[in-house]
């Protein structure tokens, strides 16, 4: 249905019929709507005004997330809120009552409802919504209250941006006919999909498999523009060749600014960019790795996840125990589709790997902490595990994760005769779960997808996830003919590798069986 917004107040806008029990029942649902103004950038405060229409006879509950998906930390954004106000129908004022630091409800019953609010935004930060002079940058979860119960509810969000900055950037769908106005099918959706809002540049697009991809960001910097939308398409062409399936209509990568790190969306990834820090070839290469890492998020976490991650509990997070395989796999499929794309060498690689082993085998946490407890206790100690002193009880799964993928992939081509891969185990989780099942998936269910490619269980892998045992290096990167050279951190070719050794080598390095 395509969606038609009025500019006038409606008591009813969308219906919805649900079959219960035989009988078809007609649901009357909200119509929710938001305008947000920037009207004076320097104070870094965005003024926002929320309509709800076709509200039921009952008190209603305004919550403002804590987190935003994707970064697992308690950022109380309600924090940042403050003249709140809130009007009936008819003008008249209505009573908020503050009832937790995030959740305000109406003292009075009342069929429509506007709020109005200001959202201060003075964090420059990839997580954070941000507004200055000469750009604003939306985290939706840090400024879109949602009503109690209305997760499901579309919503719409009309953009009122100063005179001069003429470009919006989002994985949001526009309003036909509506000039700055988006559409969100659910809280969900609204939330995963933030907007950068100036004078932005755009890169030129691609396609892969027909699908376009768009690179749009502020103050892009001095680089080789054409090398960097070449290299980015050979990423995402390797990526989803991986699935041979593209799970979006479009994709857009969103550089945000100069600044640290990036967060994964359904159909775009908000990344820090400077392109005046691409001049060397490390640095070039680096900046390829970290956009391939948000890319394969896509796939890995938006639809193959942990049945933890979604629904998402805005309020209390979602825990997991498995943010090792959403995120340190990624890094693992960051590094291999980097050379898999051809735009890293096997020294490269290995060198990636080193670096993660190196930091972990370092790390007297490594000692205390499991890879899951990790994965469960980043709410806490944050997405690199604990500092300074913390990093003596704490590991990070960015640098554990992807050396136990390391171990699973090669573990798996050893058992197989190099006939199944961990992307065998990829595909199964996104077929199986994500395309069919539509849902997430447990912990068991991730080992027997695991075991049931490799043909044999997994235990001495699964060990190394459940339990704090030293790793053993060398049984799993003997199956590919290296070894590690302990006193230097250093991965290296066994001088008589054997045949099968080599086999299996080849089919890690370029992506094959
Ligand atoms: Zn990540």
């Amino acid at each position: 249905m395509e969606y038609r917004k009025k500019t006038t107040r409606r008591l009813l806008l969308f219906a919805a019929a649900t079959m219960v029990s035989g009988h078809f029942i007609l649901c009357a649902g909200q119509d929710i709507s938001f305008s947000v103004s920037m009207e004076n950038p320097n104070s870094h405060t965005f003024q926002v005004t929320m309509l709800c229409t076709g509200l039921e006879d009952s008190s209603v509950s305004l919550v403002m997330p804590t987190w935003t998906p994707g970064y697992y930390q308690i950022l109380d954004f309600a924090e940042n809120v403050s003249n709140l106000k809130a009007f009936d129908g008819k003008g008249e004022p209505v009573g908020l009552v503050q009832k937790e630091q995030y959740r305000w409800n109406t003292d009075r019953y009342v069929a429509s409802l506007t709020v109005e609010y200001d959202v201060l935004a003075e964090r420059n930060f990839v997580a954070t919504p941000y507004l200055d002079p000469e750009r604003g940058y939306i985290v939706p979860g840090g400024l879109f209250f949602y009503p109690e119960g209305e997760i499901g509810s579309p919503v719409s969000v009309r953009i009122e941006p100063p005179g001069s900055w003429k470009d919006i950037a989002t994985g949001l769908e526009r309003v036909k006919g509506q000039e700055n106005t988006f559409i969100a099918g659910n809280y969900d959706v609204l939330y995963d999909s933030p907007l950068l809002i100036g004078e932005l540049e755009e890169l030129p697009s691609f396609t892969v498999r027909g699908v376009p991809h768009y690179f749009t960001g502020y103050k892009l910097g001095d680089f080789d523009r054409p090398a960097l939308i070449r290299d980015l398409q050979k990423i995402v062409q390797v990526a989803t060749d991986l699935f041979d399936h593209i799970p979006y209509d479009h994709y857009t990568f969103i550089g945000i600014g100069p600044g640290r790190g990036g967060i994964e969306h359904a159909n775009s990834t908000t990344v820090s960019f400077n392109g005046n820090n691409l001049s060397t070839p490390d640095q070039y290469t680096g900046v390829l790795f970290f956009l391939a890492h948000e890319y394969f998020h896509t796939y890995n976490v938006k639809r193959i996840r942990p049945i933890e991650l979604g629904p998402f509990d805005y309020i209390g997070g979602s825990r997991t125990h498995m943010l090792w395989v959403s995120e340190g796999l990624s890094v693992y499929y960051e590094y291999l589709i980097m050379k898999r794309a051809g735009l890293c060498q096997e020294v490269e690689l290995l060198g990636a790997f080193q670096r993660n082993i190196k930091a972990n085998e370092t790390r007297p946490g490594r000692l205390v902490q499991t890879l899951a407890e990790a994965s469960y206790e980043t709410w806490r100690d944050g997405p690199f595990g604990g500092m300074g002193d913390g990093a003596n009880k704490t590991i990070s799964y960015y640098d554990k994760g992807p050396l136990v993928g390391l171990f699973l992939d090669l573990e798996i081509r050893h058992a197989t005769d190099n006939s199944r891969s961990l992307d065998d185990v990829m595909r199964r989780l996104y077929t199986e779960y994500y395309r069919e099942k539509g849902r997430g998936f447990t912990e068991d269910e991730f080992r027997m997808v695991c075991e049931e490619t490799a043909g044999t269980n997994l235990d001495d892998i699964f060990e190394y996830v459940y339990t704090t045992r030293e790793l053993d290096f060398n049984r799993y990167l003997g199956y590919a003919g290296y070894e590690l050279d302990r006193s230097s951190f250093t991965v290296r070719e066994l001088p008589l590798a054997s045949e099968p050794q080599l086999k299996i080598r080849s089919g890690w390095l370029n992506g094959s069986q």
